[in-house]
């Protein structure tokens, strides 16, 4: 199709919502319409990463290149970090990049847009919790996640030299939060741990690794139906996960989590108990929630036309059920589907069509390691929530990741890819130890 006068498309994040818009846009109307600006050179999709902080999944081997997914589908890509964006200039602009030792690489930058997108992700909230932000990892970003898997083969390391730990020959982790993140983050964290002491680290056998998941409510999983969280709970337990509900975190110190009347020893930390949006959001002048999520409309336009906002920077309508849009990969990919038409009417200077988001809750899975899984699935004919378990559960979660490589690298690219991975298991440990 041939597109109209330049009309210059910006997208802010190449996420599991922003990425997957600038597939669909650039295939239809190439780079002298679309850019995608993202603060890292490479995507992973960030359901994944509680896997990338176990080393079950390898940034530098499973991330996809965005300089790679510009030249194949169409769209400009900007590398750097947006600072600020200037809504009378219709400008984002773009921080200089520069290597270890300070040496410039990339000056500041401007790119101008007639619509931005906003899809920015969220961050962990730390709520002020005294010393959470200082010594606890939250998994917002490949760097932190990285940074915990280092942090963890490290503590592995000194434990089993009997050095440095909280108590000598064990490394503790605790996971704050029990929501879908850290129960997954758990019980991949115990299958790594199995797999990191078969290498054999002297002394560190797979129960040395102790794993606590704190839960400040009644229960884990607190959005899906109390069947689906009991059976997640009784998985972890069964893996030796140590499970702790109404548990109420005051403070995190360096080996340590203090909560209301306990204390639990803590080699590492990880915060998973919420998320806020980015502070660049609060710079833009526009309307915020609680969650520093920038509102929009049932259009997902904000409150300035020029500007739009997708997936967990967002706060959108879903007028069924009085709530804002949860801050899922489902939303921000559904949200990337309602706008692609929407900005491609506005490329070609027409209309845009008018009928609003609607968020179809398709349910929720909660991968338990490699081989289970629980979840609820939404029934189309009934309506009702269907419980799902096991295998079953874990190869539809498989399902899900699948299909976002699906909708960036084509049908064929994504199989090939889970295919090079199961190869790959073959001639490489099934978690990365360097
Ligand atoms: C461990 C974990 C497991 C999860 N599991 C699930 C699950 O099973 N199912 C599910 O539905 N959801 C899951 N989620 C939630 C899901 O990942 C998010 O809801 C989803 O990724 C949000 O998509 P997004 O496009 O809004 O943002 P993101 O996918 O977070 O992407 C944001 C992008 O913006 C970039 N960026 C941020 N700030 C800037 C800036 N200033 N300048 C330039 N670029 C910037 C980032 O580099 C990133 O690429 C999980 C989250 C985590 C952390």
């Amino acid at each position: 199709m041939k597109s109209g006068a330049l009309h210059r498309i910006v997208i802010a994040g190449g996420g599991a919502g922003g990425l997957e818009l600038a597939v669909r846009l650039g295939r239809r109307h190439g780079p002298d319409h679309v850019t995608l600006v993202d603060a890292t050179p490479f995507h992973i999709w960030k359901p994944s990463l509680h896997e990338v902080a176990a080393g079950t999944v390898d940034i530098h081997r499973d991330g996809l290149s965005y300089a790679m997914l510009a030249h194949d589908n169409g769209f400009r890509f900007v590398l750097g970090e947006i600072t600020e964006v200037d809504r009378q200039a219709r400008e984002v602009r773009v921080a200089a990049l520069s290597d270890a030792d300070g040496g410039l690489i990339l000056p500041e930058r401007g790119v101008p847009y007639d619509t931005l997108v906003l899809a920015i992700g969220s961050l962990g909230n730390f709520f002020n919790t005294p010393g959470a932000e200082q010594y606890a990892i939250s998994l917002d970003t490949t760097d932190a996640a990285e940074r915990f898997r280092l942090e963890l083969l490290k503590a592995m390391a000194r434990a089993s030299a009997g050095t440095d730990v909280a108590t000598p020959g064990v490394v503790n982790v605790v996971i704050v939060g029990g929501g879908a993140t850290g129960v997954e983050l758990a019980a991949e964290l115990h299958e790594a741990g199995r797999t990191i002491s078969a290498y054999g680290l002297p002394g560190m056998t797979p129960d040395k690794l102790r794993i606590t998941l704190i839960e400040g409510g009644p229960r884990i999983l607190g959005p899906l139906p109390e069947r689906v969280a009991r059976a997640a709970e009784a998985l972890l337990v069964e893996r030796g996960v140590q499970v702790v509900a109404d548990c109420r975190v005051s403070q995190v110190t360096p080996h340590s989590v203090v909560a209301q009347d306990k204390v639990f020893d803590a080699d590492l930390c990880v915060w998973a108990a919420g998320i806020k949006a980015p502070a660049l959001m609060g710079r833009l002048g526009l309307e915020l929630n609680g969650m520093q999520q920038i509102k929009v409309d049932e259009t997902l336009r904000t409150a300035d036309p020029a500007i739009y906002a997708i997936g967990d920077c967002a706060a959108a309508p879903w007028r069924e059920t009085g709530k804002t849009v949860p801050a899922r990969a489902q939303a921000a990919h559904q949200q990337a589907s309602y706008l692609a038409p929407i900005l491609s009417a506005r490329i070609r200077g027409e209309t845009p069509p008018a009928q609003p988001f609607r968020f179809r809750d398709f349910g929720s899975l909660v991968s338990i390691g490699h081989a289970e899984g629980v979840g609820s699935l939404m029934g189309n004919l009934s309506g009702r929530k269907l419980l799902v378990e096991g295998w079953i559960a874990r190869m539809m979660y498989a399902g899900t990741h699948w299909s976002h490589y699906a909708a960036v690298l084509g049908w064929w690219g994504a199989s090939l890819r889970s295919l090079s991975r199961l190869l790959s298991r073959r001639s490489q440990p099934r978690v990365k130890l360097h």
